[in-house]
């Protein structure tokens, strides 16, 4: 029998709230303790003792600049087109790395390196190879280590992708968002389809076994008829993951998203009609429904970890892996750094 739910306008209306992400509980906004330098130091201590050993430590690491605007970004980002910001930030990262390792009192075990932004391939192979083997060279790999990156379709080039697979790279992840080229004018992101293609197909033949590709419904000009072309054309191309998140609206805090009408936005009903489609695009295609925005392919590990409950979600979303301890190196950089 086919269930149908029926969904209430007030229900829709009551609901259609930008929500902060879900990678902690409570989550961010309701942080509201903070804690002196000597206690933070203590904090690392203890959770190194505790878990280094035994399940190793994630590491995320943010890689801030991006050469162009998209209008509907809401992450820590910085705009230049100026790649001499490379040298000077990776020298703020070594320095912030160098501050965690006085902390540890043995090697660190590194489970899980997620290289996200921004946009990692803003930095040229040369520079992601210098970060990497900085970070690694005083460390000891886990044998179920598993590395990421968020790659952009339009500045990802083979080099990039055979440096990462060399360094243990296994996973990317590429921003599609939106294949309409109206979609696209509107959020300042123009970026054929053929990138798409042409990035995944160099990852695959390199050796990389999961592609992931972000999806984003509720952006502007968006209708049912542009996010299931968009879909279909996603599926073509058969990423192992999808993750297909729900614009979030909020220009009190991302200014860029001030830069579009907000007219052109799709009303409370026809961003459920655009969520609905793709997810029955998708789920028809033989992905299936994660959790929150995200979908799987049957062979990938996501969906064999759901299915077996082991599925972990921390501040880098869902993951089969279960570190003990996450550190993200880029608060201290992002602060000191200017450009
Ligand atoms: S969406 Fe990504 S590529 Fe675009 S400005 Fe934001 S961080 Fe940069």
């Amino acid at each position: 029998m086919k269930e149908s739910l029926v969904i209430s306008d007030a229900l829709v209306q009551k609901y259609n709230l930008p929500v902060p992400r879900y990678t902690s509980y409570p989550t961010v906004p309701y942080w509201h303790e903070h804690i002196g330098v000597h206690d933070w130091k203590q904090n690392v201590q203890q959770q190194f003792l505790i878990h280094n050993s035994t399940k190793g430590i994630s590491l995320y690491i943010h890689l801030p600049f991006c050469e162009s605007l998209c209008t509907y970004c809401g992450c820590n980002k910085k705009i230049t087109t100026n790649h001499k910001v490379e040298d000077e930030y990776l020298i703020a990262i070594e320095k912030e790395w160098e501050l965690y390792k006085a902390l540890m009192h043995e090697k660190p075990v590194i489970r899980e390196i997620h290289l996200g932004g921004g946009t990692p391939t803003f930095f040229s192979p040369q520079n992601l190879e210098r970060l990497i083997t900085n970070i690694l060279k005083d460390a000891i790999v886990h044998p179920l280590h598993e590395f990421s990156i968020e790659g952009h379709p339009n500045n990802t080039t083979k080099e990039h992708l055979e440096t990462l697979y060399n360094l243990g790279f296994r996973r990317i992840s590429y921003g599609v968002q939106d294949n309409d080229p109206k979609v696209q004018r509107v959020i300042n992101r123009i970026q054929p389809i053929e990138n798409v293609a042409r990035t995944t197909a160099i990852a695959r033949a390199i050796g990389f076994t999961s592609v992931n590709y972000d999806l984003i419904y509720g952006l502007p000009l968006q209708t049912v008829e542009s996010i299931t072309t968009t879909i279909l054309q996603t599926i073509q191309l058969k990423p192992d993951r999808i993750a297909f998140y729900s614009y979030a609206h909020v220009p009190w805090t991302s200014k860029a998203q001030r830069l579009f009408d907000e007219h052109d936005l799709p009303p409370a009903e026809v961003k459920l009609q655009l969520y609905k489609k793709g997810k029955e695009l998708l789920t028809q295609s033989g992905y299936c429904d994660i959790g929150m925005d995200h979908f799987a392919l049957q062979h990938d590990e996501l969906y064999k970890a759901r299915l077996d409950g082991t599925l972990h979600r921390n501040f880098m979303g869902y993951t089969t892996q279960h570190a003990g301890m996450l550190i993200g190196v880029k608060s201290i950089s992002a602060l000191i750094f200017k450009t």
